[in-house]
């Protein structure tokens, strides 16, 4: 398959979804993100925020309605295509079983241990892991069990950064974090942001201060939209 580049455009175009079980999530969903802009996406829990992101990343697809990525609908698409112009950050972060390196390289496996660092360093992950037991070549455990979870998003980040890829999707961990890591966390999404489309789900409101766009999401609908100064 021939891949064309990604620009970036993220488009949602009257989009319906419901889980296997449930009722409907999303009702009509309508949304336009021109490349390389950030969306903040805030809202009470249970009202479809890690829904719509798990969309963007095509996780899940849409039961009614079209998800557009520079004008072309996804699903025309592999997702092969999709997974490598993608990076995210998950509520509930997975890591492989493997070294810290080996999971930070992950989609870039030609990195250089420079290159590591270096992306390491650029989100504030290099401190904790090189206070670890073997620093880059510790083994983080099954699934990442000997990290906390802002650790395992920490590191999620330095592989999104490596592989710099033109749409971010973060969702934002609701578990506590201390202040050393939220602080890393603020200062990795700067670095994401920069120059990328991104859908920051938000818990914190350090998070949403440098979005172009927030949307407050309610029981699956977008009930006000605008600029941090105007909400
Ligand atoms: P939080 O702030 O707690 O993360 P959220 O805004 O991300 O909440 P979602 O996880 O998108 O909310 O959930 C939206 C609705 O979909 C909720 O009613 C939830 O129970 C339901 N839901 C979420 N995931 C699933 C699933 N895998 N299967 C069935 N229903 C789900
Ligand atoms: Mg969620």
């Amino acid at each position: 398959e021939n891949w064309p580049e990604i620009h970036g455009e993220v488009t949602f175009e009257h989009v319906d979804f419901h889980y296997e079980s449930g009722e409907k999530v999303l009702r009509d969903f309508s949304l336009e993100v021109p490349a390389g802009t950030s969306v903040a996406l805030v809202g009470e829990t249970g009202s479809g925020k890690s829904t719509i992101v798990n969309l963007v990343c095509r996780f899940y697809e849409p039961t009614k309605g079209r998800i557009l990525i520079d004008g072309v609908d996804y699903r025309e698409r592999s997702q092969l295509w999709l997974q490598s112009h993608l990076g995210y950050v998950l509520q509930s972060p997975h890591l492989f079983s493997g070294t810290v390196r080996d999971n930070i390289r992950y989609g870039r496996l030609d990195a250089s241990d420079g290159e590591i660092e270096r992306v390491a360093k650029l989100v504030n992950a290099h401190p904790f892991i090189s206070r670890l037991e073997h620093g880059y070549d510790t083994e983080v455990g099954e699934g990442g069990s000997r990290l906390s979870t802002g650790e395992k998003q920490l590191i999620s980040f330095a592989r999104a950064i490596l592989a710099d890829p033109p749409i971010f999707v973060l969702d934002e961990a609701t578990s506590s974090i201390d202040t050393e890591t939220e602080m890393a966390i603020q200062h990795a999404i700067q670095e994401v942001l920069r120059g990328r489309t991104s859908f920051i789900v938000a818990h914190r409101l350090s998070t949403i201060q440098n979005a172009d766009i927030i949307l407050v999401i309610e029981n699956g609908t977008i009930v006000e939209q605008g600029t941090h100064e105007a909400l």
